[in-house]
Order: structure tokens, then C-alpha cells, then sequence
């Protein structure tokens, strides 16, 4: 049977900890509650969450609140993810009347107040992240204008003043690169760093960067659609690992083969994964390798 290593920590970070709390108050205060975009992107908890009868909306449906009446709107909530919500959107919410629970992840609130205050004091602000990522949304609408997401091919005036802020999900390579090129290769006035990377992300990322080394084979456990996770699955590949990746209940079968082909298993999740799902993985590895 192969040995298994798990990267740990493992289970949900503190953000998502928080959150599932909040929702699971709001089921006992509210009959109707919703989600304005996925909570987090992980395929089994949001179907169990659905299950519960929570229904996930899109930003562009929340018209729908406004046409509530008094008794609607008492019984009603809406929860704000911990990626957050732009700003302009927020305030749209807030003007319905309606109850909101912001349970956006204190990390990503610190950045969004990081950029305010750059841009209150003349700053352009340059985002590093994904600009179709909700968290990366949500901080540029603190930029306002002044907001940039980073790219290669960046085009800046000469003698500007920046501020420099990451997505807290992009890993510390990706990080540094950006930084160095724009350290290096613009002629800024002024350059002001912020690490914002998230420390529960970071740790896991270089457990894994040290276990990649010593594995044949890292299980990879999260959802497809969750930027951490991919990160992981990044990192181990990066440093010459095979991975084999899995998000659902389905693809648990797939694991118990798994076992006898390879001698050296490692396991590592992304932060939005259920510790209970993480568990049935290694049970199921365990299970193969006995048959
Ligand atoms: S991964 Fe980090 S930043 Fe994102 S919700 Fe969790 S604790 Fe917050």
C-alpha cells in the first residue's frame, strides 16, 4: 500500500470558517436567504447548501430586491461572499432596505482599506491578480479610477506614484515576478509594496512546494473552479510532480487505484475544502491499497 502524506493545514481557512457560521445563523433567522455568487468554490458545498433550499443569485438579478414588500424584506437576507462585492454593488443592496450579511474575509477587507487610502493620497493603485476573479473585482472598486490590474505589458507615464496590492490567493512565485518587473522596468516616482498575500494560503503553498519533492504522485482536492487550489495543483507541477485531481463524491472511485500504482501518495487541499471530505479521500486511497 502507498504511504500517504497530507499537507497540512487542511479543511476550511478561517475565512470560510467564519462564513459557513454566518450562514448557519441566518437558517435559523430568515426563510429565505440568498447568495449573491458562490460562497465559495467548492462543488460539494454549494450543493449542500442548495439542498438547504439557499439560492445562489448573480449580481445582475438583484433588482428582484427592490420590489420586496415590508413583511418580504424582514424575512429575506442576502449574503455577501468572502471574496466581497464591489463597492457600487454593496451600496445598491444597502439602499433596498433589505438584510445583509457581509462575511467578506477580513484579509480581503484589509486590502480594499489598503487601496482607499492610496487613492485618497494620490496613488495609482496596480491590482496583481486575476481580473475575472470576484476578490480582484471587489478591490479594484476601491481604486476607483486610479485602479490598474498588472499585466506585462503595462503602460506608465514617467513619475507616477504607486501602490502595489495582490490578490490573496496568487502564489509567491507569480508574486515576485510581477514585482521585480515593476521595480525594474518603470521609471516611477514612487513605488509602495504591500503584501497581501493570504498567510493560510502561502503556508499551504509551501508545505506542498516541500512535499512535491519527496512524493510520486499529489492528490490535489478542491473545487476545479477555486483559485487556490489550482495554485497547489501550479506548484506541484512546477516541481516535477504528477498530480491527479478531485472535487467530487463521483470521482472518489478514481482513488482506489491510485494506491497500488504509486508507492509515495501526497494530499493537499484548497482552503475552500471540507475537512471531512479530505478524510474520505485518504480513507478511500487507504482502501484501494488493501484490496
Ligand atoms: S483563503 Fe485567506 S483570504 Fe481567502 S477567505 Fe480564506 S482566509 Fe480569507
Amino acid at each position: 500500500m502507498a504511504k500517504i502524506y497530507l499537507v497540512k493545514p487542511y479543511g476550511f481557512c478561517s475565512g470560510l470558517k467564519r462564513a459557513l457560521c454566518l450562514v448557519k445563523d441566518c437558517e435559523k433567522r430568515y426563510s429565505q436567504i440568498y447568495l449573491l455568487g458562490e460562497l465559495l468554490h467548492n462543488p460539494v458545498v454549494i450543493k449542500e447548501l442548495r439542498n438547504k433550499g439557499i439560492k445562489i443569485i448573480k449580481e445582475r438579478d438583484i433588482d428582484f430586491f427592490k420590489n420586496l414588500n415590508e413583511k418580504e424584506k424582514k424575512e429575506t437576507v442576502i449574503i455577501v461572499r468572502t471574496h466581497g462585492i464591489p463597492k457600487e454593488i454593496l451600496k445598491k443592496l444597502e439602499n433596498f432596505g433589505i438584510n445583509i450579511i457581509n462575511t467578506t474575509c477580513g484579509y480581503i477587507k484589509k486590502i480594499c482599506i489598503i487601496v482607499e487610502n492610496l487613492k485618497k493620497e494620490g496613488y495609482w493603485i496596480v491590482i496583481i491578480g486575476n481580473s475575472r476573479h470576484p476578490e480582484v473585482k471587489t478591490i479594484k472598486s476601491f481604486a476607483e479610477d486610479k485602479g490598474l490590474i498588472y499585466k506585462k505589458n503595462l503602460n506608465f507615464k514617467n513619475n507616477l506614484k504607486v501602490g502595489v496590492v495582490s490578490q490573496t490567493t496568487l502564489d509567491e512565485t507569480t508574486y515576485q515576478t510581477a514585482l521585480t518587473h515593476l521595480i525594474t522596468d518603470f521609471p516611477l516616482k514612487e513605488l509602495r509594496i504591500f503584501n497581501t498575500l493570504c498567510p493560510e494560503v502561502i503556508k499551504r503553498q509551501r508545505e506542498i512546494k516541500k512535499l512535491a519533492k519527496r512524493v510520486d504522485l499529489m492528490v490535489i482536492v478542491g473545487g476545479r473552479n477555486s483559485a487556490n487550489t489550482k495554485r497547489l495543483e501550479e506548484i506541484a507541477k512546477r516541481e516535477g510532480c504528477q498530480t491527479f485531481w478531485i472535487s467530487t463524491f463521483k470521482e472518489m472511485e478514481n482513488l482506489k487505484k491510485l494506491s497500488k500504482k504509486f508507492d509515495k501518495i501526497g494530499i493537499v487541499s484548497g482552503t475552500s475544502t471540507p475537512e471531512s471530505f479530505v478524510d474520505l479521500v485518504i480513507k478511500n486511497l487507504k482502501e484501494g491499497g488493501n484490496k
